[in-house]
């Protein structure tokens, strides 16, 4: 391809949307353009990465038994109100209507348009198992579309659905699911990690997100570098210990604390450390009051609270509800005495011995406060943010924590879906029985943003070799030079022989541009054709990745970058 020729309008200076620096580069680089908030135009450099990472995923997709297809995107809330989903989903879900008055909704995930096909045509366990895919665009309503193809309201994303006739069959298809994800991020050239995660209020059920290493990341897992433990800390369990557990609980009493309303001024003014503080924050799960209580130095894992309570909407109480449903303000808040608001209690919480609390009255705390002796709760359980330093739940070792990002996730969905719509096969014995499933998506846009976000320096982006647009680009320094220029083309011709993806820079611009730009996009293999071309029969390669250049005669061009690129797969 000709740099002259091709679409790739490049920026020099940072747009000010941007925030974090794989938008900035996409932008910036002419990979991309907003339409409109969260919704992108992907121009032809973005769209030779997209398809490479497509073809990756389709690969292995492939080599895994899965079969491609291709399900609407328009759906009918018909299907969305049999699985349940159509009120549950919320505001996340672009829903329309047709001239008729009908409602549908534009595809965030597909397992109801699937459940839906599988039941109809598949009635025999000779049928299973089946693992059916495809890639194509996702629409997602997003509160807070941001980070340009990172959280996006239109996206690209890869979905396969594993259906079998048992548990062990599940267990085989999300194995190989599991597999070939990790062989996809890994040929994509990423730095990632397996991690288990969350899988919703359905226990026992399993999932791992497949979580690209990056501080911008809005993931944050923790991991354990004694055994192979990785959460994401939505989900990581937390071990616990007590605070003095062989102190002698003393008797409970009540201090004056005028003014002292957070955790740091009572760990102040009474000298005691925040871990032995109890913390109480009201939420309303679908609009009903819970109190939970935490350590002070600690935070609630809302994700784990919403699990147990199993309900829709999970939001803080604002200062002013909780005054009215407890009569205390906030900061006076405590478990001992409280009324009217059921009691959710953190395990490690309930070991404190000697704690510190609101005691439900203004300016006012208790010391000494022991669980059972002096509160009740409705449940003790795990409610609290596991972080760095916390104990691995396998091994005991210290965790460490990271950022990163969710490119993919694996999912049991066992027969969630199939229960609700009705997706049943007959049995060798002649038995009805419900399909398995297993759902699997890889997000194909963030992705790409995630490659950039991992690989990148002060002039622009470095792409992994196996999903760059461009493997190399021919740079001649003058274009008015005419032995130059045919230097430049006679090696163009002979690489894209060769198979090689190789864009020459024609354009008449100065050897900076042309080298600031090369940079900018980020084509991991350079080929300046200048003075020593024409004089001296040598080009110098350069490696975007870490900058080394090397003088190599015309005569072996070809081969140097055939070597270059079989040592960066
Ligand atoms: P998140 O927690 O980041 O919102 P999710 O868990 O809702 O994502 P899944 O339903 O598991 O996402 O979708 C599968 C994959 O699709 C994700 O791993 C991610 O790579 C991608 N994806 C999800 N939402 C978006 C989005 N708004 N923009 C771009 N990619 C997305
Ligand atoms: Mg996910």
């Amino acid at each position: 391809m000709l740099a002259s020729k091709i679409f790739t309008p490049t920026l020099r200076d940072v747009p000010a949307e941007a925030e974090i620096v794989s938008h900035q580069l996409l932008l910036r680089a002419g990979f991309m353009r907003k339409s409109t908030a969260g919704v992108y135009t992907i121009l032809p450099m973005g769209h030779r990465v997209i398809n490479k990472i497509i073809k990756i995923v389709e690969e292995e997709m492939n080599k895994a038994d899965g079969q491609e297809l291709y399900l609407p995107i328009i759906q009918p809330a018909e299907l969305w109100l049999e699985s349940g989903r159509w009120h549950v989903y919320g505001p996340e879900l672009f829903k329309l209507k047709d001239r008729h008055n009908r409602d549908f909704c534009l595809g965030p995930t597909h397992e109801e348009i699937i459940t839906d096909l599988v039941k109809k045509e598949v009635s025999s366990y000779k049928q299973l198992p089946l693992l059916l895919y495809q890639i194509q665009n996702k629409y997602r309503d997003e509160r807070r579309p941001r980070f340009g193809l990172m959280r996006s309201r239109e996206f690209i994303m890869k979905d396969l659905y594993s259906f079998d006739r048992d548990e062990e069959g599940l267990d085989i298809s999300y194995q190989k699911m599991f597999d070939a994800y990790t062989n996809v991020f890994k040929r994509c050239g990423l730095k990632f990690r397996p991690v288990e995660a969350d899988s919703g209020a359905i226990g026992g059920n399993r999932s791992h997100e497949f979580v690209v290493l990056a501080g911008s990341g809005e993931a944050e897992i923790v991991y354990c570098e004694s055994c192979d433990y990785a959460a994401n800390v939505e989900r990581a369990e937390a071990v616990n210990a007590g605070i003095n557990p062989d102190a002698n609980p003393e008797k409970m009493s009540k201090v004056a604390t005028p003014n002292i309303k957070t955790i740091q001024e009572i760990s102040d003014f009474l000298q005691v450390s925040p871990e032995q503080c109890l913390k109480t924050l009201v939420y309303l799960a679908d609009g009903k009051p819970v109190a939970v209580v935490v350590r002070g130095d600690r935070e609630v894992n809302e994700i784990k609270l919403k699990n147990k309570l199993d309900c829709l909407e999970l939001e803080l109480a604002r200062d002013d509800a909780v005054l009215e449903l407890s009569g205390v303000p906030v900061g006076s808040l405590g478990p001992v005495g409280l009324k009217g608001i059921p009691v959710y209690l953190d395990e490690e919480a309930s070991l404190v011995v000697n704690g510190v609390t609101g005691a439900n009255e203004v300016d006012h705390h208790l010391i000494n406060v022991n669980y059972p002796r002096d509160y009740q709760a409705q449940l003790i359980g795990d409610f609290r943010l596991v972080g760095a330093g916390d104990k691995c739940p396998v091994c005991q070792a210290e965790l460490s924590s990271a950022r990163g990002i969710e490119v993919g996730q694996v999912f049991k969905l066992g027969t969630k879906y199939s229960e609700a719509m009705d997706a049943t096969f007959v049995d060798e014995h002649g038995q009805r029985q419900y399909m398995v499933m297993g759902c699997y998506g890889i997000g194909i846009t963030r992705t790409m943003a995630a490659a950039v976000e991992q690989n990148y320096d002060e002039n622009g982006i470095i792409w992994p070799l196996a999903i760059a647009p461009f493997q190399v680009a021919i740079v001649p320094v003058s274009n008015k030079d005419e032995a130059q220029m045919k230097a430049a083309f006679s090696i163009y011709r002979e690489l894209l022989k060769r198979g090689i993806e190789v864009i020459l820079d024609d354009r008449d611009e100065r050897a900076g541009v042309k080298f600031a730009d090369a940079d900018l996009i980020g084509y991991p293999l350079r080929i300046t054709v200048g003075k020593k071309t024409v004089k001296e029969g040598t080009v110098d390669i350069r490696v975007r990745r870490d900058g080394t250049e090397m003088t190599v005669p015309l005569e072996q061009v070809e081969q140097e970058v055939m070597t270059l690129i079989e040592r960066g797969k």
